[in-house]
């Protein structure tokens, strides 16, 4: 069923995702800040909005995809007055699971639905349609977002209620982020001890040291050929993101008052290594910072 789409934030995820729902065969009106961005999404076939307001105003659904928690709260503010009551409001930004459900309240109380819906499977996973989603919503407002999730994504997984979208999103990337760190502290000890990199690999990968920071995303050359080690570290999953994912997660840690001291020391990692010039490489790149830290 077609349906009318207002999409705010066609950046390097929006872009590509607002294109997947028009090849869909939906009407979306797309609104972003940057009117360079904002005309590259009209040669995708979306229809550009003079505002945010005027991109909503006959949508069905709009989805949100902002940098981070503040511009989906301030985005919110303008958008739900202009929305048709019961408009369907997805917000697909990765933002802070206090956030999402800030969001989520805000547009229930303004007479809407909503779904907190981020996702995995970066700029690729977008272009192609492949994305994985992690909801978090009412079972009714799950169904109602389906079939415009499912024509930018080949996975929909339901989390749970409002939040819980958000929340499987940082704990996942916490197990992503410190099994990286994990991975390239191996490869760097056997590297101090005489171990090709290639034995550890072949050892590792198919004992108990396997995981996808080694079988898929390799930190060093060699082992796995499409792995961003083997193109000086171009990104893949830039390292500034990752520093963003894991900050959101020990923000989580640190609310909750956990004893979680790994991912709260991984997000550090990444942060320093992000300021210090690595925030546009792939986050498999942290190995460097561990072999320089030795010397
Ligand atoms: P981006 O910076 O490329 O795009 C964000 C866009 O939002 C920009 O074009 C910006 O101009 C626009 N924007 C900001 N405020 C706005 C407003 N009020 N109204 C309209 N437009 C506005 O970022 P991205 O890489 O597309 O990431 C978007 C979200 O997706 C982030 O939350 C990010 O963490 C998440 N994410 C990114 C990736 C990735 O690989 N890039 C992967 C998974 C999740």
């Amino acid at each position: 069923m077609t349906q009318s789409i207002g999409f705010l934030g066609l950046g390097n995820m929006g872009g590509p995702m607002a294109a997947k729902l028009v090849e869909a065969g939906h009407r979306v009106t797309g609104y972003d800040l940057v009117p360079e961005v904002l005309r590259q999404a009209r040669t995708a076939g979306v229809g550009p909005a003079e505002s945010a307001a005027d991109a909503v105003r006959d949508a069905d659904v709009v989805i949100t995809m902002l940098p981070a928690g503040r511009h989906v709260l301030a985005a919110y503010a303008d958008l739900l007055p202009a929305a048709r009551p019961g408009t369907l409001f997805v917000d697909c930004s990765t933002i802070d699971v206090a956030d999402a459900r800030a969001a989520h309240d805000l547009a229930v109380r303004a007479g809407h639905r909503a779904v907190d819906a981020p996702v995995s499977g970066g700029v690729p996973g977008a272009t192609a349609g492949t994305l994985t989603f992690m909801a978090g919503a009412g079972e009714a407002e799950f169904a109602a977002a389906g079939p415009v999730l499912e024509a930018m994504g080949a996975r929909i997984v339901h989390c749970g209620p409002s939040g819980a979208g958000q929340a499987a999103k940082i704990c996942n990337n916490m197990i992503l982020g410190i099994s990286m760190i994990a991975v390239s502290e191996a490869f760097v000890l056997g590297e101090s001890l005489g171990l090709s990199h290639q034995a550890l690999f072949d050892v590792a990968s198919t004992a108990s040291g396997q995981c996808w920071a080694l079988t898929s995303n390799c930190p060093v050359p060699g082992p796995v050929p499409a792995s961003p080690a083997n193109r000086d570290y171009r990104a893949g999953f830039a390292a500034a993101l990752m520093a963003k994912d894991l900050g959101l997660a020990a923000g989580a840690v640190e609310a909750a008052g956990l004893p979680v001291e790994l991912g709260v020391r991984a997000a550090q990692l990444y942060a320093d290594f992000a300021a210090a010039d690595g925030a546009g490489l792939d986050f498999s790149a942290i190995i460097t910072t561990i072999r320089e830290g030795g010397k």
